[in-house]
């Protein structure tokens, strides 16, 4: 039996605060679960009633005979924590807990959760809630809406999951309207102890489950989700809406990454999990909804090639301009396809792709045309459009596209330009009809969102490859840096401890003062790179404490001078004092600058990375985000994903920089950043790279380390 079997499959309800009193939530549940036919066997709980909707009431849980799998609690919050303890008594394993009045509130409700929380663990019940607005089961054999939605939900192959109760009976309703119907709601409330992972887990292999949609405010762990919807969107599709933009954690940024990172949020971050794991993010309820028809009735197209068919120019034009726009192409039709269109519609139809009937089309045209496009194999997906001109029967058309649609395996969507009225009529005579659009982008976009999923389905998983590092040496390093009291590592330690991980690193020599440098400087290989080093200087170019290709012994002497005397006209500027000491490194002479960073967020947990580097990177923006643990596959979609990818690919007869080489370092610097939690920041910036992997050398890094 599944863990949430006793929630969601019950053989028998208590509700805990029934009431006969209308408007109360304690009357409206009860009220749902009649309504709705519940299956199996209902119980009322109020100690000061004796029967409530013609049905006998029992004073406590403990009271009532039979067994009971699910408790639906609705009594005021101080009474909840008796209610468990009732409910522990008889030995119920399921609950779903409407009261508010928790975490939601403030502090004192957040004491009262957690206690809640903790009785639940000790009688080893699970919970739904508390502060949602039920959960809803259509499978015949269970037929339970245990919600105050005054809507009831149509049966359907969609399970949703919502973390707004408002929301949630908004969409409710919504849905009916729109003849969508589910196999599953739950309204997940405050996740107390039931999260959007266990329910995931239990729609996974939910032979009544096809689609899984979700609204989220936030992910309790995010990288368990990650791993989770990694697997189940490769059988499932899963549409979400995530609302609420996720303040980053790192606020204190230091680097460009965290600059980065902090002025668009984690909404980066989280753009790049869905995306990994095959999630399809919508950014409204009504895209979810549009998006949710179109994969709910229609099998998944083989490629991106879509075909027209329509009676008016305008929205097809419109169509074909968001389709190309979005990376559909347009069909190229066969030469059979053109040669029978062209029999069968006037000279002033469009045999081209949008095929344009006409006005005065009617069924047996649409009939005739939609089956001749969609036996042309070059076709992957057809778009119908339908402006009802007088006289010709809209729901006509459907009739001839529903007989028609079943035998192919493509998807078909619709545009019907109609009033309200029409689709009211259509959802009474027709249920469970294709997917139908008001406007030609909705469509369009939702079959972009198909074909972006079939797209995801086919694509190999990838590998999260382990390298062989000295990790102990990292660890050592970070210590040493913590022991000394400080959180910033310097450019040469930090230098050094992505070189603990195989990163290839620019030879370095640290001097504490000139003297050191002095001393030194017979014995360097020529020519060097001279860095001031201190800890108020963050970005050594502004403060001219960076001098390149140094040829010898003299020139390095005057190298010092100049410095400091520019990072001591800086710091004059800037306020800023201390000590100043040297990095001295090897030249490296050309090759590409990129940026590999991380941060690490306390909620979210670390965030990689990749861009053009250099120290244009905050005036570029060129860079791309993925959630590690990256597989080889993703170190390579980010390298091919920034919009300066054709300078690494190589221009104008140029070499490409070595791909795998740059995966490699990728993938590697993903394996750091997981390692250790307790960076807040990595920046390596820049990394040179080359055609040869074997000249990459980062020349600068910078490493702070977590409070
Ligand atoms: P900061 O980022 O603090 O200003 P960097 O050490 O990144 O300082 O140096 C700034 C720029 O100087 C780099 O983007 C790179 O163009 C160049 N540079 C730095 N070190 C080297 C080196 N060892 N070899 C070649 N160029 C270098
Ligand atoms: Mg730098």
């Amino acid at each position: 039996m599944n863990p949430l079997d006793a929630i969601l499959k019950p053989k028998s309800i208590a509700v805990v605060g029934a009431s006969r009193r209308e408007g109360s939530i304690g009357r409206e549940i009860l009220h749902q679960l009649l309504e709705f036919n519940f299956h199996g066997k209902l119980f009322p709980v109020n100690p000061k009633a004796d029967f409530i909707h013609s049905i006998k009431a029992f004073p406590t849980v403990s009271a009532i005979p039979d067994p009971v799998d699910l408790a639906v609690i609705v009594v005021p919050r101080e009474e909840v924590l008796g209610a468990v303890d009732d409910c522990g008594k008889k030995g119920v394993t399921g609950l779903v807990v409407i009261t508010a009045g928790f975490a939601e509130t403030g502090e004192e409700g957040k004491r009262f959760e957690a206690r809640l929380g903790e009785r639940i663990r000790q009688y080893g019940m699970r919970m739904i809630g508390p502060n949602c607005m039920g959960v809803i089961n259509t499978d015949p054999a269970v037929r339970m809406d245990a919600t105050f939605a005054p809507t009831l939900p149509l049966t359907g192959r969609i399970a949703f999951m919502s973390q707004s109760g408002a929301l949630g009976i908004a969409i409710l309703n919504i849905a009916r309207q729109l003849d969508i119907g589910f196999s599953y709601f739950v309204s997940m409330g405050n996740k107390t102890n039931v999260s959007g992972n266990d329910l995931l887990l239990h729609w996974e292999d939910d032979p009544q489950t096809d689609l899984i949609l979700m609204y989220l405010e936030s992910f309790g762990n995010a990288r368990r989700f990650m791993q989770i919807c990694r697997r189940i969107s490769k059988r499932k599709p899963l549409l979400v809406v995530k609302s609420g933009r996720t303040e980053a954690g790192a606020r204190a940024a230091s680097s460009h990454t965290g600059a980065l990172v902090a002025r668009q949020g984690l909404d980066v971050a989280t753009d790049a999990l869905f995306e990994q794991c095959g999630v399809v993010r919508v950014n409204t309820v009504e895209e979810l909804f549009d998006l949710a028809l179109a994969f709910s009735k229609n099998p998944l197209p083989r490629g991106n090639r879509l075909g027209i068919l329509t009676n008016a120019g305008g929205p097809a034009i419109m169509a074909t301009d968001a389709a190309i726009a979005r990376g559909l192409s347009m069909a190229n039709f066969s030469e059979r396809t053109r040669h029978e269109l062209r029999r069968l519609l006037p000279p002033e139809a469009s045999i081209q792709n949008p095929v344009d009937m006409t006005p005065q089309s009617d069924r047996s045209k649409y009939d005739a045309c939609a089956r001749i496009l969609l036996e042309d194999d070059g076709i992957d997906m057809l778009l119908v459009v339908f402006v009802p001109p007088m006289l010709i029967n809209a729901m006509d058309i459907i009739r001839g596209l529903e007989q028609l649609r079943p035998k192919y395996l493509k998807p078909v969507v619709g545009v019907i330009m109609a009033t309200d009225d029409f689709f009211v009529e259509l959802n009474r005579d027709y249920p469970n009809h294709m997917a139908l659009y008001i406007f030609p982008e909705s469509a369009v976009n939702a079959l972009v969102a198909l074909d972006r999923y079939r797209v995801w389905r086919e694509k190999p998983v990838g590998e999260v490859k382990r390298f062989d590092v000295r990790n102990g040496m990292a660890e050592d390093l970070i210590q040493e840096c913590r022991r000394q009291g400080r959180g910033q590592m310097t450019a040469e330690e930090s230098l050094r401890l992505i070189g603990c991980y195989g990163i290839p690193i620019a030879q370095s020599t640290a001097a504490a003062n000139p003297e050191e440098v002095e001393r030194v400087a017979e014995g360097l290989r020529y020519p060097v790179v001279l860095k001031a080093v201190a800890p108020d200087l963050v970005h050594k170019m502004d403060a001219g404490g960076v001098l390149v290709d140094i040829r010898g012994p003299e020139e390095l002497r005057a190298a010092v001078q100049r410095m400091t005397e520019s990072v001591a006209r800086y710091r004059s500027d800037k306020g800023g004092t201390g000590s100043l000491g040297f990095l001295i490194q090897e030249y490296v002479r050309g090759g590409r600058e990129v940026i590999v960073g991380m941060i690490h967020d306390p909620k979210f947990g670390p965030v990689v990375m990749f861009g053009l580097g250099g120290i244009y990177v905050e005036t570029m923006k060129d860079v791309v985000f993925r959630v590690p643990p990256l597989t080889d596959l993703e170190a390579r979609e980010m390298i091919q994903q920034i919009r300066g990818y054709s300078l690494l690919r190589g221009v104008r007869g140029e070499q490409p920089v070595d791909h795998e080489a740059l995966a490699d370092v990728l993938q590697r610097f993903s394996q750091l950043a997981e390692d250790f939690p307790d960076i807040a920041e990595i920046e390596v910036n820049p990394l040179l790279v080359f055609p040869q992997g074997s000249d990459f050398r980062a020349v600068d890094a910078r490493v702070r380390l977590g409070s």
